[in-house]
């Protein structure tokens, strides 16, 4: 296993379409543990071999229960629902947008010895299929938005709404007591 260096979104490669992996082979295998390793040691929610410079359709997501789950020629089968929420790229250091994802995707793929599989995503892990598998087709998440903040900004934005959260609890409260 080795660390890769992960590029940034300045990288032609990451604005590229990914090819399907045909071969199931060592070097595929080789990939996704050196994906893993480089996810680990990063720690994002999840990787997509073109953020590596590898333009193969291969992506590590980390699932519910805090696993990397690795994907093989992923697709999206299902959507359902609809989040709003912040999003961050490990290829885009630093910088946070808002973007509209699904809540909940149905994902089908191939594991790295071939084998299909189905897996399903609610919420963050959601989102993060979602992110991951746009990678493959040389999609990144500043493609949905302008706004971008950097985690200052993202840390006020955060405190703000959970203020205003707090305040119209308190409102709901006062008003059932004036009942
Ligand atoms: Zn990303």
């Amino acid at each position: 296993m080795a660390l890769r260096s992960i590029l940034t979104d300045k990288d032609p490669s990451l604005h590229k379409t990914c090819r399907p992996v045909t071969k199931f082979d060592q070097r595929l295998h080789d990939l996704l543990d050196d994906l893993k390793e480089t996810l680990a040691e990063a720690g994002g929610a999840g990787l997509a071999a073109p953020q590596v410079g590898i333009l193969r359709r291969v992506a590590i997501v980390v699932d519910g229960q805090e696993q990397m789950l690795e994907l093989v020629n992923p697709e999206i089968l299902q959507e359902d629902g609809e989040q709003d929420g912040f999003e961050g790229c490990l290829s885009v250091p630093d910088r946070w947008g808002k973007v509209k994802r699904p809540q909940h995707v149905v994902v089908r793929a191939q594991d790295r010895n071939g084998a299909f599989f189905q897996v399903e995503g609610e919420e963050l892990v959601a989102r993060c299929f979602c992110h991951e598998l746009e990678h493959l087709d040389g999609i990144v998440f500043t493609d949905h938005t302008d706004q971008l903040y950097t985690s200052e900004e993202l840390d006020e934005i955060l405190a703000g709404e959970e203020e205003e959260a707090q305040g119209s609890r308190r409102r709901r409260r006062k008003e059932r007591r004036g009942r």
